[in-house]
């Protein structure tokens, strides 16, 4: 399961990036959830330029440092940006297509997961875009995935990522929070991609708040920090030694 990887028949994302490389167009993305209604990815969003990045990604890009690792790269938007500004730059990704689109744009794109404990070059920056870290899936993994990037990171190595605290699909309009916490943590979501004829399996998807985060960077021994907020319960945070 740790080093499961994506084959093109099963890889809908991966499918409409290698159509908008080769073609400069794609069909429709679509992205279901038993939680929310189906929305699309507009797919020449995954080829976005600095420029069209959000600020908080431009942010992080800005905060990136030394030897830069880029997780579930996709097209490798932030890698070329970052290759630009003199980084030298690893992307992993665990689709086939993806990765193979990321070589023919000059990336050095493994076809690896995270998760992948032989995996084990050392990083001064880990950048996980575009809520990277939902590929923990649930919030129980968090411990592994603590592990994973103390195995990953340089000594004074730094974790940049974006994520959102979900609890506004849970807020009534006074403010209060209303969830089940016997339906275990509410930013762990299911989605299900499409395209074209392709049919993608169900994967799990986590969002997480900067407090929960935190608890699990320091019960692994981490620094954990707030960088930026958004606009919308979003945020960066910088997760590394003490020093
Ligand atoms: N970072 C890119 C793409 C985000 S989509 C961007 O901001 O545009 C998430 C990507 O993560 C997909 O390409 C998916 O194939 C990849 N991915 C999912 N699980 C992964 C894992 N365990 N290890 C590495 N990559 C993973």
């Amino acid at each position: 399961m740790d080093n499961a990887l994506l084959e093109p028949r099963k890889d809908p994302m991966g499918r409409a990036i290698a159509d908008y490389h080769s073609t400069g167009k794609a069909a429709k993305l679509r992205v279901l959830s038993s939680m929310f209604y189906e929305d699309e990815i507009p797919v020449a969003t995954l080829f976005r330029t600095m420029e069209e990045m959000p600020l908080l990604e431009q942010t992080m890009i800005q905060m990136a440092r030394g030897r830069v690792l880029d997780v579930g790269a996709g097209s490798g938007c932030h890698s070329l940006e970052l290759m630009k500004r003199g980084h030298e730059v690893v992307a992993i990704d665990i689709s086939e297509l993806s990765v193979q689109v990321m070589r023919e744009r000059g990336v050095d794109a493994r076809l690896t997961n995270f998760f992948d404990e032989t995996f084990c070059e050392k990083f001064d920056t880990i950048l996980m875009a575009m809520n990277g870290i939902g590929i923990v899936g649930k919030v129980e993994r968090m411990p592994q995935f603590m592990l994973c990037v103390k195995r990953l990171l340089s000594p004074g190595g730094q974790l940049l990522l974006d994520s959102s605290d979900l609890r506004y699909i849970y807020e009534e309009e006074d403010g209060s929070f209303c969830v089940d916490l016997a339906a275990g943590y509410y930013g762990e979501v299911d989605y299900e991609m499409r395209y074209k004829g392709i049919k993608g399996a169900s994967f799990d998807w986590l969002y997480i708040d900067f407090e929960t985060l935190a608890y699990y960077a320091t019960v692994a021994g981490l620094k954990c920090e707030k960088c930026a907020e958004g606009s919308h319960y979003d945020y960066v945070a910088r997760i590394s030694w003490h020093s």
